[in-house]
């Protein structure tokens, strides 16, 4: 591999990149890593960890007035954006850091530089102005969020300036349903912000379960937020105060401190040079991969959401970790992307592993259903009136469980655990056979009995 500066190089040093330069450098490769903006891509700079710290302030409002059920008197709660910004942003900038060192650590060349594609084997750093050539290629460059084309778009945010703002926005309006959209609408709420959230279908999050979906709509609501439907946002204008007035396609204006747009993300391939070296690219301008990640051209291979598989920080480590053992290592591996447990971390917040029903009944034809919904133990003292949901998808043939779809607090942490029973193949009976925690919202797992059967339509 000597006629290269580097066995390997990748562009972006996110959640996929750094894991794929990290394993290949300690398989012995030569690695460098070029990233435009800082190390650790969207998932630490401005996705899930700043988000959770987000969710994590929202849900301390509604702890301290439920906590009064259990005979706490809890003084007048104010929240300070400012101070909980500054922690976020000092706790963003140590993980960064800790990526930062960890590639250093494993003999990992770093450019804070932008790459770009000259060739199938060279790549242009654009502030240092000069070429490098390399072996491998792996393209790790992510997402960014998707716009519209709507009049006065420019004059809207993303969730990657949300983390940015001076001051939390008294009014705010979300347009889109899905994880991010419904994610910062109850953030938003739970801080005391009054909340629009315009989504142009009936129920939030399309492609998940529909009991979870109706189960999350209703939350929202439930927490203040207004979510309106069959809607669209035609244009955005700045009003004299320096807000905005978003015009909707159901003629009704609204005015909002910020608007917020979260209408999908799609691949961060502007300008990469991907004609220039010969890559391919599919769906939605991502990268078109092979199961071992390897584009049409056999040195350059993509991993994340640039490749637009399944869009999630953990899957595309994986991707990383699988090419650097089929490149560097002994083996081809490709990683097996069935059974990816995810959440939503709305509140409650959403835990999800395999098949909806609606997959299910698509694939298999019959299937046994099995759900509940209820108030958890904690809500009879709190006043809550949020309810959890559990639901199971059973294959009917062999009583193999599917899919597990949960609402309710703590549901991504116990979906953590159950998706590995999902990805194991286990069975009802094998739920059946495992012995409940009690008292605790996950014993349902192992306590549904009733086969749900769908109402009679008369
Ligand atoms: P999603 O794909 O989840 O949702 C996009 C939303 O925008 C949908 O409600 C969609 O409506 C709506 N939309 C799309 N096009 C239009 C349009 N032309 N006009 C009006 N509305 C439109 O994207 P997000 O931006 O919320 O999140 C991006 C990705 O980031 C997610 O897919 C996920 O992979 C990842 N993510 C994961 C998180 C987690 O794991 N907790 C958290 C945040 C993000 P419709 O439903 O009708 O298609």
């Amino acid at each position: 591999m000597a006629d290269f500066d580097y066995d390997l190089f990748v562009i972006g040093a996110g959640s996929g990149g750094v894991r794929a330069a990290r394993m290949s450098a300690l398989r012995g490769a030569r690695v460098a890593i070029a990233e435009e903006y800082r190390v650790g891509g969207t998932c630490v700079i401005r996705g899930c960890v700043p988000k959770k710290f987000l969710v994590y302030a929202a849900a301390y409002g509604k702890a301290f007035k439920e906590a009064e059920g259990y005979g706490w008197t809890v003084g007048e709660a104010r929240h300070d954006w400012s101070t909980l910004c500054e922690n976020l942003h000092a706790e963003v900038d140590r993980l960064s850091g800790i990526y930062w060192k960890n590639l250093s650590n494993s003999g990992v060349e770093i450019y804070q530089d932008r790459a770009e594609l000259v060739d199938k084997h060279t790549i242009k750093l654009v502030k240092e102005n000069r070429t490098i050539t390399a072996k491998y290629i792996l393209i790790a460059v992510g997402g960014k969020p998707a716009q519209l084309g709507i009049e006065g778009e420019e004059l809207a945010i993303s969730s990657n300036e949300v983390f940015h703002l001076k001051d939390r926005p008294a009014h705010v309006v979300i347009q889109g349903g899905g994880y991010i959209a419904c994610e910062f609408a109850q953030v938003f709420a739970g801080l005391g912000s009054k909340v629009c959230q315009i989504y142009r279908g009936d129920t939030v999050l399309r492609g998940f379960d529909d009991d979870v979906r109706a189960h999350v709509h209703e939350e929202l609501k439930r927490s203040g937020v207004r979510v309106m439907t069959h809607a669209n946002i035609t244009r955005i204008s700045k009003l004299d105060d320096g807000r905005r007035r978003v015009e909707t396609d159901t003629g009704e204006d609204i005015e909002a401190d910020v608007v917020i747009q979260a209408v999908g993300r799609i691949a961060h391939t502007d300008g990469l040079g991907l004609e220039a070296a010969g890559v391919e690219t599919g769906r939605n301008g991502a990268v078109a991969v092979d199961p071992y990640s390897k584009t049409n051209i056999d040195n350059i291979y993509a991993v994340g959401d640039v490749t637009d598989r399944i869009n999630l920080t953990p899957v595309a480590i994986r991707e990383g970790a699988a090419f650097a053992s089929t490149v560097f290592g002994d083996e081809p591996m490709a990683f097996d992307h069935a059974d990816v447990a995810s959440a939503v971390f709305t509140q409650p917040p959403v835990g999800t592993v395999g098949l909806t029903e609606h997959e299910a009944r698509q694939k298999f034809g019959k299937v046994d259903i099995y759900k509940a919904t209820f108030k958890p133990m904690k809500n009879s003292l709190s006043g809550s009136e949020s309810r959890m949901l559990v639901k199971l998808v059973v294959r009917q043939d062999d009583q193999r469980v599917v899919g597990v779809h949960m609402a309710g607090d703590d549901s991504p942490e116990i979906i953590q655990a159950v998706g590995i029973a999902v990805k194991a193949g286990l069975t009802k009976p094998q739920f059946d056979a495992t012995c409940a925690v009690h008292p605790t919202v996950a014993e349902e797992l192992v306590t549904l009995k009733e086969k749900w059967t769908p109402p009679e339509i008369s």
